[in-house]
């Protein structure tokens, strides 16, 4: 270490991330005598909020209700509904006002400040908690932790080649879904739900769906095991992506995981129509007397299905009229289009976006402070939670609000 860490402290956060700045300033903010310290291992701090939201930060969504807003959570969101009643997105709004950050909201909900910049989330972040008087180490790892003897826990802490012991009272762990740190927690004696990729694409080699990346449909819904989602679908050059699948990767991340990314994926092309419906259309249009002479792979039944895919969807009837199109051939349609299964081979990345699901048991924690129901003096907030959202704001969200409440009680 070039310079040694003075030895007591009130507070230690563990992670210079969006949780661990939000908590440190509130803490600050509460207790101007308290002596307050943020411990981040990487060389500058606030890493994932720069590279957020293609390096614009999508802060956070514009859903006011708490209790829709844990409908975006596939987990943790029973936990969050009390949390949310105290720190939702219209306070995270009004916390980055009032510090000078104007926010605005895009049409699907999200919200960005209104430089497009992530360095302004980052840079305000940044002055706020020194403005507060919180220290701030870079480039040390907190590397061990226990009980303090005498009340408190003590840290060995490295940087270079160096370590350190160092003392404190209060221990706010904020440190993402870094394994080693989950370690040291379990090491306090608290459970860990193991870490598994949350919000991914669908690897799914299919010729209905060869030579088609960039086909999107508006509307589907797409089933796998017991679990639903609904929203537009992309088809890229791997398989499937998009809002509904991203959503039903973050809802089956587990089951996912369990399965080896192999499972059987039902996509209804057409949103919520059901089978009969959808072949009651159909024979409609093979009786029409204008369509029995048109091929049915160049006069698709429903506008909603851009062309390219309905080609390749009714590619198994062959260069047919609709007139000629059997009744069985009709019945395989309607069929493929209101549940046409697909093989999941395997997961992409979306984006650079990696979310973990996974992390401290929930049941360990107390909500309204965010204090372990284990240990005394120790606190969490942010990803190290075995809490996550879907894609939209929503994991900063969680991260501001557990790190407000954290911050709230850690002093
Ligand atoms: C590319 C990308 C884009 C994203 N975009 C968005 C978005 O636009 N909107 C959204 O809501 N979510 C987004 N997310 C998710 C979001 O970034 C995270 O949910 C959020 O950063 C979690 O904050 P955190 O403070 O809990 O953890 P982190 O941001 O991971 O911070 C934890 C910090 O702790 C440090 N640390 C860990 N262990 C130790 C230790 N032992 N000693 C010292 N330091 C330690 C780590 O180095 C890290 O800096 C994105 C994620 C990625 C990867």
């Amino acid at each position: 270490m070039s310079k040694n860490l003075q030895t007591n402290w009130d507070v230690i956060i563990i992670g210079g991330g969006a949780a661990g700045f939000f908590a440190a300033i509130r803490c600050a903010e509460l207790n101007p005598k308290g002596r307050i310290l943020i411990l981040e291992k990487a060389s500058q701090t606030l890493g994932k909020v720069l590279i957020s939201g293609g390096g614009r930060c999508n802060v956070t969504h514009a859903c006011f209700e708490p209790a829709k807003l844990i409908t975006y959570y596939p987990r943790g969101g029973a936990e969050l509904r009390g949390a949310f009643s105290r720190f939702q997105p219209a306070d995270t709004v009004a916390w980055f006002e009032e510090r000078g950050v104007r926010i605005k909201t895009e049409s699907d909900g999200r919200m960005f400040p209104v430089t497009d910049d992530s360095n302004t989330i980052a840079n305000t972040l940044r002055f706020s908690a020194k403005q507060a008087g919180v220290r701030v180490g870079m480039g040390i790892s907190v590397w061990d932790v226990a009980k303090s003897p005498q009340g408190g826990f003590k840290l060995e802490v490295k940087s270079e080649a160096k370590s350190q012991f160092i003392q404190t009272k209060n221990l706010l762990f904020a440190s993402g879904g870094d394994r080693k740190s989950l370690d040291l927690v379990r090491k306090l004696g608290h459970t860990i739900a193991d870490p598994v990729p949350s919000l991914f694409t669908f690897n799914i080699k299919d010729k209905r769906i060869n030579d088609l990346a960039g086909v999107a449909v508006e509307d589907v819904i797409l089933k796998m095991d017991s679990l639903t989602a609904r929203g537009p679908l992309l088809i890229t050059h791997w398989g499937m992506s998009g809002p509904a699948v991203l959503r039903l990767s973050a809802w089956g991340a587990r089951i996912l995981f369990d399965k080896i990314y192999a499972s059987t994926l039902t996509v209804n092309w057409l949103g919520d129509y059901k089978l009969d419906a959808t072949l009651e259309i159909l024979q409609r249009n093979k009786d029409w007397h204008e369509n029995a002479r048109k091929k049915i792979a160049t006069h698709a039944a429903f506008s909603q299905i851009p062309i390219r895919l309905w080609k390749q969807l009714v590619h198994f009837i062959g260069d047919k009229n609709w007139a000629d199109v059997s009744k069985a051939e009709l019945k395989k349609l309607a069929e493929e289009l209101t549940a046409g299964e697909f093989k999941i081979q395997g997961k992409g990345q979306f984006k650079e976006e990696f979310v973990t699901c996974g992390g401290v048991s929930l049941k360990e924690v107390d909500f309204k402070t965010m204090q372990s129901r284990v240990v005394d003096g120790l606190f969490f907030a942010g990803e190290v939670l075995d809490i996550d959202g879907i894609t939209g704001g929503f994991n900063f969200q969680a991260a501001w609000t557990t790190g407000w409440l954290a911050g709230s009680e850690v002093g």
